[in-house]
Formats: structure tokens, sequence, C-alpha cells
């Protein structure tokens, strides 16, 4: 059961989903392949920082020395091949997809390194966005890894639920920005997790403040941080913050994310890590 509601409220929503075993249509991976946690990188709505987080929190892992993989899930926003500067485009077999590896290591899988021409739009419905999903993780060879990170389409409707229903998600981050409605929007994840009997294992504010580069003086532009006070009202263990920089757009832009210095995830990627 997970910690992020309250007996009652738990005791509901299995109630209500008591004759539906909502993990029923997670697949086995490859054969070839072991995947010792997966972790998924949510948001409310497009453009907060799902897909830098999801970078970010992968290039820690991979320069802990722990063999990392990404799933592009957000599969008609997918943004990740981008942010680590991966132009070649994954091989396959008859039957299973070998992904594709950035400069350091780590194992990416996306629509991007499938599809010739980048620019075209992905314009599937949901089922087939889950099934294209579903199968990055059943018919791609990944090899022993000991974590994956799972860029979720964004928000909580039908899409992202059914791509949570095809993957063992083992616990997720929800990624929030301040002019959101944060309150609104971390509810609906922690019941999506909660329904699905994952834990919600941290909360990250992404462009949270903005540090003058001359007085280094932190200005929250979008008015006071309210993630940890969320945070523990969901029983949320772990908040980060990272403040609006040009650097990381340009980081992103030229595809040298893994070139990034910044310590504003250290603290929460260890809390994470040994969740
Ligand atoms: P999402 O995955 O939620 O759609 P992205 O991670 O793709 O969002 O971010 C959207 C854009 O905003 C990207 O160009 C990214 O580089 C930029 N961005 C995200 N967070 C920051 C930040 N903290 N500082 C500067 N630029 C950012």
């Amino acid at each position: 059961m997970s910690d992020n509601l309250d007996q009652g409220k738990q005791e509901a929503l299995d109630k209500a989903f008591q004759n539906t075993n909502v993990r029923s249509f997670e697949k086995e991976c490859n054969k070839d392949s072991n995947v010792k946690k997966v972790i998924g990188v949510v948001s409310g709505k497009g453009g907060v920082g799902k897909s830098l987080v999801t970078s970010l929190m992968a290039v820690l892992a991979n320069r802990k020395g722990l063999k990392t993989a990404i799933i592009d899930a957000d599969i008609t926003g997918p943004s990740i091949p981008k942010s680590f500067g991966i132009k070649k485009k994954a091989m396959g077999t008859e039957d299973s997809i070998i992904p594709v590896v950035s400069e350091n290591g780590i194992e990416v899988m996306s629509i991007n390194v499938l599809v010739e021409d980048e620019t075209e739009p992905v314009i599937w419905r949901g089922p087939v966005i889950a099934g294209a999903v579903q199968q990055f993780w059943t018919d791609v060879i990944w090899g022993d890894i000991d974590v994956m990170f799972v860029d979720m389409p964004p928000g909580t409707g039908d899409v992202p639920l059914t791509v949570f229903q095809s993957l063992p998600v083992d616990g997720i981050i929800v990624v929030t920005s301040p002019q959101e409605l944060v309150e609104m929007i971390v509810t609906k994840a922690v019941k999506m997790a909660s329904v699905m009997h994952i834990p919600v294992l941290g909360l990250v504010e992404n462009m949270s403040y903005f540090e003058c580069p001359n007085c280094k003086e932190k200005h929250e532009i979008f008015g006071r941080s309210k993630v940890d006070e969320i945070a523990s009202a969901f029983g949320i263990g772990s908040t980060a913050r990272i403040p609006i920089d040009t650097k990381l757009t340009e980081l992103v832009d030229e595809g040298k994310i893994e070139n990034v210095d910044s310590d504003w995830l250290d603290d929460f990627f260890d809390e994470i890590i040994k969740a």
C-alpha cells in the first residue's frame, strides 16, 4: 500500500478497483534484458521540465557508475535524444531493437531514434502510443540495467495511465513548475500512483527561482516555493528545486546535457535511488 494516501482514501480507491487488476497489462521485458529498477517521471502538463529532470537523473546515475537507461515514453513530444545529442538511429533485428547509446553510455529508446524524419508529428491515438511504449519494454534488448528512467507522457489522463499499466514502474517522480496549480497536479499524480500501487518517491519544482549571476541572490519570481509544504502534506519523502538557468537551455539545445555541472539534484538523487 502506498504511504501517500491516508488509510480511508486508499481503502476507497482499493474498493473502486477491487475487481480490476490495474497492472494486468504488464509484460515481461526482453529475455536478454534484466532491468533492476524502473522510475517514471511525470508532470501535469507539457513544458514544465519533465524531460530535463529525466535526463539529469540519468546523467547522475551514469556518473555513479550505474548501468542507466531511458525510455522516452513522451511519444508525441520526444525530446530525450536531442538533449543527449543523439542523431543515430536504432538498429533492429527481425524481432528486437537495439537501443542507441549516449556519449557516456546511457542507453536510450525513443520514437525519434526509429523514425526517419524527426520533424514529422506523431499523431497516434492513446492505445497506439501505449503499444509503442510497451514495445520499448518488450522488444528492446536492454541488457543488464541498474536503473531505467521513463519520461512519461504529460498529464494523468488516459495515455499516461495506459503507459503506466504496460511497464513495471517501481516509483515515480513528479515534476512541477511554480506557475502551475501544484497542489492539484500532485493530488492527481498521487491518486494515479496509488491506484497503480506505485509509490511517489519525490517532487521536483523546476524553474523554482532565478539566481542573479552578479549578486547571487535568489529571486522567486513566480512566488514563494510551496514544494516542501505540499510534499509533506502528501507524505512524499524527497524534494528538489531547480532554478531557471539559461545554461540548462543551452546544454539541451546543444545536445550536451551530459556536461551539466550543477548540484541541484545530487541529494535528491541519492534519496530516490536508495528508496
Ligand atoms: P517537458 O518534458 O515537461 O515537456 P522539457 O524538459 O522538454 O519539458 O523543457 C521544456 C523546455 O524548457 C526545454 O527547452 C528545456 O531546455 C527548457 N527548460 C526546462 N527547465 C529549464 C530550466 N530550469 N531552466 C532553463 N530552461 C529550462
